[in-house]
């Protein structure tokens, strides 16, 4: 397969490189083109979303050598290096690629991911095959998402999924010890930890410099988590069962953040997750089942989706039904609570978790941006959760998710202003993953074939 992927990129360096007739602009032909050459590619009078300024810088001049980006300025006083080959941006948004920080990844996922913007995820229920995947992008061998691979669910009671057994804390010290031999970079925490366990998986996690991420497990709770230094508290649902338990009460919310702002815990909502799930048995759920995206996920979890529909014919529950009420006030918890958690300073990660019920690998973060933005987080801060934040996260700050010099050239390029239409980034008019440039046609041609 390695060798494969070299071959063909070979053949698109030379293809490039031949298409490129010295013309000062760009042509369809060279913009069909997917593999940058060796000269590297210059965006031309394109927005720039850096993340470092709160709008677009408009007429700007990006240039990428290699993999990094190597000069930003005013397209006026761009004087192209020959052999580069030109991207017009006119009327477009050039921003880093996206980073969805809680994915369960299969195989195929990730022509997937690139063709929405995603250059970046975390694998939140690692696999071995995970690690070398993320090995072999990280190494320039396959194209595809800067990948980071948490554990596998480390869970104090059998799960549905596949998880390790943690029964005391032996056996926590030791997984901690084999989860670090095999490459992985986070402890995953998972639900039904007993407190002796998460307390060897503390220790651990200090040894081994492997940070813990994940759930708050019911005999753990939320102070205990927090002031462990647990790096990352997955699902705002999690919060929620920790803290108000089953009774929504919202009035409770602003002292849940108050709490959590004064560590340096992470928190990342998946409020897309439980939107979709307070949907399941209405026509609307089988109205997004029936979306063309649904045809790329595996056919047992298409099956999972699909016994969750509602019997034909039923109609919308009203706002009285006591079902949907009950659901609306549980997912209205929810999204209050992700809004006073970005108000309180807490930073906040885009995570999709990926596939549960209608969130199809990479279509699905557009889900969970417009989430957030409906949770009344202005775009531009959902955009650097997305984005910057993610690299901060992960302790590459200015690394990536900037559109800076130096930084890694992992970009998307779209038409419009994403800030005042977030959908614009659902359509990519271009994505590059360390510096190598595919376009619209390049990234459906790898989508797999349904
Ligand atoms: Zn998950």
């Amino acid at each position: 397969m390695m060798a494969t992927e070299q071959v063909r990129r070979c053949l698109g360096l030379v293809l490039g490189a031949a298409l490129w007739v010295g013309s000062a602009g760009t042509t369809e032909a060279q913009e069909a083109q997917s593999i940058a050459d060796d000269a590297g590619v210059v965006f031309r009078d394109v927005a720039v979303l850096t993340m470092d300024a709160d709008t677009a810088l408009p007429g700007q001049a990006v240039i990428v050598q290699g993999d990094r980006i190597a000069w930003i300025g005013p397209d006026e006083e761009l004087e192209i290096p020959p052999g580069m080959r030109v991207v017009q941006g006119s009327g477009r948004t050039l921003l880093p690629g996206l980073a969805d920080m809680h994915v369960h990844m299969d195989r195929g996922d990730v022509p997937l991911f690139l063709a929405n913007g995603v250059t970046t995820v975390r694998e939140m229920n690692g696999d071995d095959w995970h690690v070398a995947l993320r090995d072999s992008i990280a190494a320039g061998e396959v194209i595809g998402p800067r990948m980071f691979v948490a554990s596998t669910l480390l869970a104090g009671e059998p799960q549905p999924w596949r998880h390790v057994l943690i029964p005391d804390a032996t056996a926590a010290y030791r997984v901690a010890h084999e989860m670090k031999d095999r490459g992985f970079d986070y402890l995953k925490i998972y639900d039904g930890l007993s407190r002796a366990s998460y307390d060897a998986f503390v220790e651990a996690s200090r040894t081994l410099n492997l940070p813990l991420v994940g759930h708050i497990p019911r005999e753990v709770g939320l102070d205990r988590v927090l002031a462990a230094g647990q790096l990352s508290i997955e699902h705002v649902e999690q919060i929620m069962y920790a803290t108000v338990g089953h009774e929504p009460d919202t009035s409770r919310i602003p002292a849940i953040a108050k709490r959590i702002a004064l560590t340096d815990a992470w928190v990342v909502p998946t409020l897309a997750a439980q939107w979709m799930l307070s949907t399941t048995r209405t026509p609307a759920y089988n109205a997004r089942l029936d979306r063309p995206e649904t045809r790329f996920v595996d056919p047992d979890i298409g099956g999972w989706w699909a016994s969750l529909k509602a019997p034909d014919g039923v109609a919308e529950p009203s706002p009285e039904d006591p079902r949907r009420r009950r659901a609306a006030a549980f997912y209205g918890f929810q999204r209050d609570l992700a809004r006073a958690l970005f108000d309180a300073g807490i930073p906040l990660l885009v995570g999709t978790d990926t596939p549960n019920p209608l969130l199809v690998p990479g279509f699905s973060v557009h889900l969970e941006l417009a989430a957030l933005v409906d949770a009344g987080i202005p775009p531009i801060d959902v955009l650097r959760a997305a984005t910057r934040n993610a690299a901060r996260f992960v302790g590459e700050e200015d690394e990536w998710g900037v559109v800076r010099p130096g930084a890694l050239a992992n970009l998307l390029l779209v038409a419009g202003n994403p800030l005042e239409n977030l959908d614009a980034l659902k359509q990519p008019v271009g994505v590059m993953v360390a510096g190598q440039w595919l376009d619209r046609d390049s990234l459906k041609r790898m989508l797999p074939k349904t």
